[in-house]
């Protein structure tokens, strides 16, 4: 069955006070959250411990912002499998476009980081989507399938949340028209064995438009950057309509 997963990437915000902060506004408002949505938090990695212990029987699971796929090694800068399930985490976005933009990542390394997260038992959030010139240019749809493939090589469908982020509306406050996304997202679906994958939309989704988002019939969720940050905004998104 297909799940509402709606996860805040935090990117590189908020120290440990603020994370705290945060937290003191945010959680009440869970009592609110309907039963069966999954409510994800993908802090920085030198929060993933204290929000790990103060999250302790809360409806919000831990997220990390990578993975890399050997146990250990020689890998300045990188983290394990073992390090985040040792830090309560349970979800893992794999292959957002800032790390494909700004850190090279290609298809081949999202697929072993694919692969290592569901070694490790964790369910990764694949990112695919097309920049405004791909768009403009029609190539949206074969750029994702092309993602798609590339990525999802021996990958298990049956452990995995994708989200639909069409990188002109990241951090952009242009976000794509929902039942654009909804096409979108329903020819991602078509592109897998498993119909149950949930699929997310992802890029300036706020309060202001969650309810319009998640109207739509092939929407299984959202992946939230900066509206994540502010415990109302979020709070409004997390228990939308
Ligand atoms: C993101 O970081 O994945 C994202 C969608 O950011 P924003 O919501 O700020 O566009």
């Amino acid at each position: 069955m297909r799940k509402i997963v709606i996860a805040g990437n935090w990117k590189m915000f908020k120290t440990q006070a603020e994370t705290q902060e945060f937290l003191r506004g945010f959680l009440p408002n869970l009592e609110e959250t309907p039963e069966g949505r999954e409510v994800v938090l993908c802090p920085p990695f030198t929060n993933l411990n204290v929000l790990s212990k103060t999250l302790h029987g809360s409806r919000i699971q831990l997220g990390a912002q990578n993975i890399h796929w050997e146990e250990n090694g020689a890998y300045t800068g990188e983290i394990s499998g073992p390090m985040l399930t040792e830090s309560g985490v349970r979800f893992v976005i794999v292959g957002h476009s800032e790390r494909r933009q700004y850190f090279c990542e290609t298809d081949a390394t999202v697929n072993l980081r694919l692969k290592a997260a569901q070694r490790y038992g964790l369910t990764p959030i694949l990112c695919v989507g097309e920049t405004k010139q791909q768009r403009d240019a029609g190539e949206t749809e074969s750029l994702i399938s092309t993602q798609l493939e590339k990525d999802l090589i021996d990958v298990n469908q049956d452990n995995l949340v994708i989200a639909y982020e069409p990188i002109w509306a990241i951090g952009t406050g242009d976000t794509c028209e929902a039942k654009e996304a909804n096409r979108v997202i329903g020819l991602i679906r078509s592109q897998l064995s498993n119909p149950n994958v949930s699929i997310q939309y992802g890029g300036s989704v706020k309060p202001e438009n969650i309810d319009e988002i998640m109207a739509q019939p092939e929407i299984d969720g959202a992946l939230v950057g900066g509206a994540s940050l502010e415990p109302a905004s979020f709070a409004r998104i997390v228990n939308h309509k």
